[in-house]
């Protein structure tokens, strides 16, 4: 007789719908969920909870390991002899694409839009720059506004013809394949809070090509979780970032099969934290990552986890996440990109 988990009346939970996808173990999960004491003393508002996604342990981590996770499973299931993904010059995701690549034996091209202007040297060649060439992947630069998709389908072909077989990977691995990894996230905070009688009113991140926010919505949402996510948009207006992290979200919400679990208003974007554009500092920024250096002892990123700090910062301060129930903040990585702004920081 089969186990009672396998009776047509008992609903598949998510965790049972995550191990029907082809998955390779990359990072270190669970993440550890830790208290800041100091910095909720400090704001005067919420317990505040640090979930240590940049402890993910892939090449200095992050949160697209766990995307990467999903996305190499297929890559392999459909015969990957190479990936293929973009990014900004500081992308932690190219970064955590090409270690992911060494470590299963797929070679990886990476194609570089220059979105930001005007970058010093220790932008164009140090932090995540330096690490994926340590990581032997090939380079691809691009101009700002190119069509980079199209560069990818480029080199997709050119190495079809010489008969490889090479896996596209979006920006940011922002697909609902992809989304699954912040599905399972969302999973493992919820177990980890109900082991440590945490209710947290909301979960508060950087939100930038849309998977890590959609995945965690789709995730919370299956899991039956009250959990309000707060996503600090790094690049795009609000209507356009919820618009993008909604249709991932639903998207992924039927791949996992619970169609139901994303709603429109579980999708909430605040984009006034990212000053004159994406991975442009702004001082609320620098602010925040030194604050919780020296109050902490943790290290965030200049692009995404620091804005999303100072947002939440803020956020707190205008009472926006009362101070009720605690507040889980994800670090999604990214401290290798310190070294690329290191000017900003060294005042
Ligand atoms: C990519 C990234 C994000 C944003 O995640 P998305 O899934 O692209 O929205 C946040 N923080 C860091 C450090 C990242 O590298």
């Amino acid at each position: 007789m089969q186990s009672s988990s396998g009776d047509a009346s008992t609903p598949l939970s998510v965790s049972d719908r995550l191990a029907t996808f082809p998955r390779i173990i990359l990072g270190h999960t669970p993440t550890p969920l830790e208290p800041l004491r100091r910095l909720s003393e400090h704001l005067g508002g919420p317990d505040l909870y640090v979930k240590r996604d940049d402890c993910t342990g892939l090449g200095t981590g992050g949160n697209k390991t766990r995307k990467l996770e999903f996305l190499l499973g297929d890559a392999l299931a459909n015969g990957a002899t190479n990936i293929i993904t973009q990014g900004a010059v500081q992308s932690n995701h190219a970064r955590q694409s090409a270690a992911a690549a060494c470590k299963i034996g797929l070679k990886c091209d990476l194609v570089f839009e220059h979105r930001v202007p005007n970058p010093s040297d220790d932008y164009l060649t140090s932090g995540n720059a330096l690490l994926d060439q340590m990581f032997g992947a090939r380079a691809h630069h691009l101009e700002g506004g190119t069509d980079v998709n199209a560069e990818m389908e480029r080199i997709a072909d050119e190495l079809r013809a010489s008969g490889e077989t090479p896996y596209i990977i979006p920006v940011g691995g922002s697909n609902p394949i992809g989304a699954l990894g912040y599905v399972d996230c969302a999973r493992e905070i919820v177990a980890q809070c109900r082991d440590s009688d945490l209710e947290p009113g909301y979960i508060v991140h950087a939100s930038g090509s849309g998977g890590t926010q959609a995945g965690l919505v789709a995730g919370l949402g299956a899991c039956g979780s009250d959990i309000g996510v707060s996503g600090i948009s790094v690049s795009s207006p609000t209507v356009t970032q919820e618009a993008l992290v909604y249709s991932i979200a639903r998207e992924t919400a039927v791949l996992l099969g619970f169609d139901d679990a994303v709603r429109q208003e579980d999708v909430v974007v605040y984009d006034n934290y990212i000053g004159e554009g994406y991975g442009l500092v702004t001082d609320e920024m620098i602010a925040a990552v030194l604050l919780l250096a020296r109050m902490e002892g943790l290290l965030f990123d200049p692009v995404y986890s620091g804005k999303a700090l100072a947002g939440m910062i803020d956020l707190i301060s205008k009472g926006v996440l009362d101070n009720d129930r605690p507040v889980v903040f994800i670090h999604t990585g990214g401290s290798a990109g310190l070294f690329a702004y290191k000017s900003h920081f060294s005042g």
